[in-house]
């Protein structure tokens, strides 16, 4: 597992990515590998998700409690071998882990949602205190029950609270009119989000976002590796939508299930097309904006 993050750290540093990860290479499932790790969940055995794919959902049978750090290992070991300044550590939110989770124990899935944020709290504190400068909460399932909203969105707040790091939320393959009333009330201070899986649409989300935007421009449910220009047109779309010193470009979503040399081509793909658009800037004379691009 240390060869295979040197490796991913290698080559993301190759292709040129400003904040790189470690790949997230000692995970296997992103909810199983915190539920594992925090006391009181139990597995049972793998459950069906989508075609043929199976994940050993865990079942919470007990209260749950913060033994030891989760990540910061993890992240420590990132910090090690990459000469970058910013390296980006994503953890689970706790609305993402109650709900891809049995609830044995709780009197409601709200009640586990604020014990889980919490533990997920007490992680993040962790972190910043080793040095940590920016996490990502990954809460993929924050829109799927569109009426638990309004109380998981607290529950992500409480999350991060006291946190004073760069924090990004992470919501893909959602429907983001349903995240949008909530920009302002989460306090993170980025989005990042999936935007070339669908087509570059919904981009009016956006309009006026108030923090930053970590702008999705890589398909990772399509081997096809995109072209620089057509990743280019989408940051310089974006950039009628938002202030273009907000932005960030990364890819939709974790790159882990493609195949390697694709998955780097397209991280080559991204970077080629963030330099297309500094090129555009400088010729505008806008040397000032960053672009960073990140995984
Ligand atoms: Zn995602």
């Amino acid at each position: 597992m240390d060869d295979a993050v040197i490796t991913v750290l290698r080559e993301h540093e190759e292709v040129g990515i400003d904040i790189p990860s470690d790949g997230e290479m000692r995970r296997d499932e992103m909810v199983e590998y915190f539920a594992e790790r925090i006391r009181g969940f139990k597995f049972y055995g793998p459950v069906r998700v989508w075609g043929n794919h199976f994940f050993r959902k865990p079942a919470v049978v007990n209260k749950l409690s913060y033994i030891e750090p989760i990540v910061v290992d993890e992240y420590l070991f990132a910090r090690r071998h990459t000469l970058r300044p910013i390296i980006k550590v994503t953890i689970t939110g706790p609305y993402t882990i109650a709900d891809w989770s049995f609830n044995e124990y709780y009197e409601s899935k709200e009640e586990l949602t604020f014990e889980l944020a919490g533990i997920v709290n007490t992680e993040l504190r962790k972190l910043e205190e080793v040095g940590a400068t920016y996490v990502q909460v990954d809460e993929p399932a924050l829109t799927t029950h569109a009426s638990e909203m309004e109380w998981a969105v607290q529950a992500i707040n409480k999350a991060v609270e006291g946190v004073n790091v760069k924090v990004g939320l992470h919501v893909c393959y959602s429907n983001y009119m349903l995240l949008k009333p909530y920009f302002d009330i989460l306090n993170v201070t980025q989005y990042a989000l999936e935007f070339a899986n669908r087509g570059f649409r919904d981009l009016e989300i956006v309009k006026g976002l108030s923090k930053e935007l970590g702008f999705g421009v890589i398909d990772v449910h399509n081997k096809a590796v995109e072209e620089p220009e057509h990743v280019a047109k989408a940051i310089l779309k974006a950039m009628e939508y938002v202030n273009p010193e907000y932005l960030y470009i990364n890819p939709d979503c974790g790159l882990k299930l493609l195949p390697r040399d694709i998955a780097k081509a397209k991280l080559r793909a991204m970077v080629e097309g963030v330099k297309i658009v500094r090129r555009e800037l400088s010729k505008r004379g806008l040397t000032q904006i960053p672009l960073h691009t990140k995984v």
